[in-house]
């Protein structure tokens, strides 16, 4: 299996070790496979009997040539199979029939960034040895709140690796801000910043297509590599857990195999529901799509008129990690249905006028398999009440969000198909919220929230965010976005 980037009308391709190190593509384009492989009923029902890290380890398997079966099932086991998921690693839960919420958060950070970031840095790691590298790797990670803590716990301590993590001072919750900026290792920073994720993303951006960075980085011994979803190897793992998902669903007799089942995804980056659509491509029954966005709704408007326009005011939501007007992995979706010469003029015409219209036939392909709703905050609120008190199951903000699009889609609709949610965070991760929509009890801040949450509802705090209050503060820092690289080659010399 070889790569190329989204936007090479050459097509040069790369190796997947080579990838996994490099992160972005050359010329700025995200690195896609040059075919996807195709797996027949036959496989999905073998995979049926394994668990789920020896399906992760197969679906990887397709992808990853450089790799070992041996490597993966080994780097697959130690990241799902052991204390890091004391609640399994994707467990499905029932609401109605109709309604399936994959639970991908009790991993070490509480939120579905795990999923990837626990298995990334191994596949990293050995990504090194396999070209040859001598030099050490510069994480930099752009974070809207889940994805920093996350990277953080899945490169603590791994060799021949650093990371560096920026996020927007104002534009995470305490929680999320607290879990990183406690955060161990002797090979991580934290660095808040004064914008929003958009700022941070760009900021990261910029350092990674500047050359003379990339000479100066070298020259001290350093090469960047990215951990952001924008990163092949923080994909294809998602792709894993919509098989396990059917799996489970083909083994508990809630589908027959071959059956169509419908998915809807909270977005952000538009890294997990893409991972859907490729798991659809490779053959895993799904009839739709749908894109959950929250008020930032860009998304929403881009699959019903075929015009994405980040031109608009941006919003604060209790949603945060979905608080993104420019959803990088959607060029990927654009390089499948439309090719790398019309991507390239819609993200040259991105960059130069912050919007893009696409043409009929790549508008009608997406119609085929997308459907894009939003909820707001009151929705959002609505939902996590109603969910409580109808089913008595408690979700996250992010997750009520999805759970809202999908009732959207099916009042529409009237589409019978069976629907799995991805639920994508606990509701602890946003408890002062969560709280609010049940109760009027006002907290005195986030953490007090966890603890009246949980007396309320008597659901577990999940161990990532039991006495988050009593760690130590090891990163206080916050800077203007202007300063990012100031401050990564200023880590980098500290060393
Ligand atoms: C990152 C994140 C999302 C959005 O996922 P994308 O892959 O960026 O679309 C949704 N919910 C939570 C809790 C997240 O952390």
């Amino acid at each position: 299996m070889e790569f190329q980037s989204t936007r090479d009308v050459n097509k040069k391709t790369y190796s997947s070790a080579q990838v996994i190190k490099q992160g972005l593509a050359d010329d700025g384009g995200l690195f896609v496979p040059c075919n996807i492989p195709q797996l027949a009923m036959t496989d999905i029902e073998e995979l049926s009997m394994r668990k789920y890290y020896r399906r992760t380890a197969k679906i990887l398997n397709r992808f990853l040539n450089d790799y070992t079966i041996e490597e993966l099932k080994d780097d697959c086991h130690d990241a799902y199979d052991g204390e890091s998921f004391p609640g399994g690693a994707a467990p499905i839960v029932k609401l109605t029939d109709s309604l399936y919420s994959l639970e991908l958060w009790h991993g070490p950070t509480a939120a579905f960034k795990d999923m990837a970031l626990q298995i990334m840095p191994r596949l990293l790691s050995r990504a090194l040895d396999k070209t040859n590298e001598k030099k050490t790797a510069l994480i930099l990670v752009a974070t809207s709140g889940d994805t920093g803590k996350a990277a953080l716990e899945g490169y603590r301590d791994i060799d021949k690796i650093k990371i560096m993590v920026f996020y927007p001072e104002h534009g995470v919750s305490s929680v999320q801000k607290l879990q990183m900026t406690t955060q161990c290792g002797n090979n991580v920073n934290v660095c808040g910043i004064n914008g929003n994720f958009d700022d941070a993303q760009n900021g990261v951006k910029q350092i990674f297509s500047d050359k003379t960075v990339a000479k100066a980085l070298a020259d001290k011994g350093y090469f960047l590599s990215s951990a952001n979803s924008i990163n092949w190897g923080r994909l294809a793992p998602q792709i894993a857990y919509y098989f396990s998902a059917y799996c489970d669903m083909y083994n508990n007799g809630t589908i027959k195999l071959g059956e169509k089942i419908n998915v809807c995804v909270p977005t952000g980056n538009f890294g997990n529901i893409f991972a859907a659509y490729i798991a659809k491509m490779m053959g895993l029954p799904i009839k739709k799509l749908i894109c959950a966005s929250n008020s930032n709704n860009v998304l929403t408007d881009f699959l019903h008129t075929g015009i994405y326009n980040r031109n608009r005011d941006f919003h604060m939501t209790m949603s945060p990690s979905m608080d993104i007007l420019i959803s990088s992995n959607l060029e990927r979706l654009l390089y499948f249905v439309a090719g790398s010469e019309k991507t390239l003029e819609y993200m040259n015409s991105l960059s130069k006028s912050g919007k893009y219209k696409i043409d009929e036939e790549t508008k009608a392909a997406l119609d085929k398999s997308f459907k894009g709703y939003f909820a707001d905050e009151k929705m959002t609120t609505e939902t996590i009440h109603k969910y409580w008190t109808e089913y008595n199951y408690l979700i996250d903000p992010h997750t009520a969000v999805a759970f809202s699009c999908a009732e959207q889609y099916i009042t529409e609709t009237g589409d019978t198909t069976k629907t799995v949610i991805t639920s994508t965070a606990s509701p602890y991760k946003f408890a002062k919220d969560v709280l609010a929509a049940l109760s009027d009890e006002k907290p005195e801040n986030d953490i007090a929230a966890l603890d009246m949450l949980n007396k309320l509802t008597g659901v577990e705090i999940p161990y990532p965010l039991r006495n988050i209050d009593k760690r130590q503060i090891n990163f206080k820092n916050v800077i203007d976005s202007k300063d990012m690289l100031k401050s990564v080659l200023a880590y980098v010399d500290k060393q």
